[in-house]
């Protein structure tokens, strides 16, 4: 029974991927390493499969980001500087209009083209706040697959690896969802199939053993009324010996062919079982995001367009934003920070970024009447519920 110790290298992740590290370096400066040995002695060993906790889901808690230089110190941490945004001129935003109704099935560019001049054109930004966290997440679970003669990598090979200690290439970060899964190294073993007893095969459900079961069209008396040929070859209606079951009452049992078993689903037929503790690893990007603005540009509209990013930072982990032209970008960003915390999972990276997008509130007169609409987005959208001309002379007689 081979004794299981921590692995001595663990994957570091961050700005520098990939690098290992002394495991046992690590765990003297850790307060984490408590719960990990207790969690280390569960994984598999002398107790095999048999001893599995089918109520425990394996989902391994990550070893807590090593004190390196990945994760940027808060005292001298520089947050990037805010980007200004451009504003509109006044034919910008009579175009952007213009351009709007064409996409409009029945609006009317009357209204539009007798826009001379703009009482008004008033600017303001929407700050669409976004934070997103990858993460990595590890659990293990009991595997079994036939035993066909295939290499069985035991604990004869040497120690079990703790399965944050495996090495894996890397994927691309801030991918929405990924998984992978493989065999631990030094886990498996053959056992004799516990489904089948190692006969190789199970008592076929279909006929409790049986082989054949009941004919249905003779109701088991094997003879029934039939039609058949008489030696002239002419048909006559009797009571003759039934012929799907061939005057037994029975038919064979089509799941088993008759022979009362069927191949264990388990092992294949091959009697035995490769047991095995299988990683899964899931990668999944969380988001959260926050828009303020004092336009009355339905925010869901606005965050969906183009806009500045006045403001990026991707680290292994983040502090929350303390320079925003808005307060309330700053409360989002410590709220969305404090939500993405994943107990059972370990943050690779973080990114957040604060993209900008000015809005022009622009005022006309129509009819001797104030009327407004909105100009949003590096692209120009036009959001103009109040637009006159909302409906030309063919949907009037329609
Ligand atoms: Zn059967
Ligand atoms: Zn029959
Ligand atoms: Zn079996």
């Amino acid at each position: 029974m081979a004794e299981l110790q921590p692995c001595p290298v663990l994957h570091v992740y961050g700005t520098r991927p990939n690098k290992i590290v002394d495991l046992r370096q690590y765990i003297r400066g850790n307060r984490r390493i408590g719960p990990i040995t207790r969690r280390l002695s569960r994984i598999p060993n002398a107790g095999g499969p048999d001893s599995v906790d089918k109520n425990d889901p394996g989902s391994l808690p990550p070893p807590m980001p090593p004190l390196s230089t990945s994760v940027p110190d808060k005292a001298t941490y520089k947050q990037p500087e805010m980007q200004e945004v451009p504003v509109i001129s006044h034919d910008r935003a009579k175009k952007a209009l213009l351009d709007h109704i064409e996409t409009q099935c029945c609006w009317g560019k009357g209204a539009a083209n007798k826009i001379t001049t703009f009482e008004n054109l008033e600017s303001s930004t929407t700050y669409h706040y976004t934070l997103e966290t990858f993460t990595e997440t590890r659990s293990t679970q009991w595997q079994m697959e036939p035993f066909r003669g295939q290499f069985i990598d035991g604990p004869e090979n040497g120690i079990p690896v703790h399965p944050w200690g495996i090495p894996l290439t890397s994927v691309e970060q801030f991918r929405d969802f990924e998984t992978r899964s493989m065999e631990v190294p030094h886990t498996a073993s053959v056992r004799p199939c516990h489904r089948c007893q190692a006969g190789g095969f199970l008592i076929c459900a279909g006929c409790e053993g049986r082989g054949r079961l009941y004919c249905g069209m003779c109701k088991g008396k094997g003879r029934r009324q039939q039609r058949v040929k008489d030696s002239q070859g002419v048909w006559r209606s009797g009571v003759h010996k039934c012929d799907v079951c061939d005057g037994s009452g029975k038919k064979p049992c089509s799941r088993c062919n008759g022979t009362a078993r069927v191949t264990c689903p388990s092992c294949q037929g091959q009697t035995r079982l490769k047991w095995y503790i299988q990683l899964l690893v899931t990668w999944k990007t969380y988001k959260g995001d926050h828009a303020v603005g004092k336009s009355n540009v339905p925010k869901v509209l606005v965050t969906r367009v183009p806009g500045t990013i006045a403001f990026e930072d991707v680290q292994p982990m983040l502090y929350p934003i303390t320079k925003s032209p808005d307060p309330e970008i700053m409360t989002a960003s410590a709220r969305l920070l404090a939500e993405q915390k994943f107990p059972h999972s370990l943050i690779l990276m973080q990114r957040h970024k604060i993209k900008v997008v000015p809005v022009t509130k622009c005022e006309y007169r129509h009819n001797n009447k104030l009327m407004s609409y909105y100009v949003y987005g590096l692209d120009c959208r036009v959001h103009a519920p109040d637009y006159p001309d909302q409906c030309c002379y063919g949907c009037e007689i329609m």
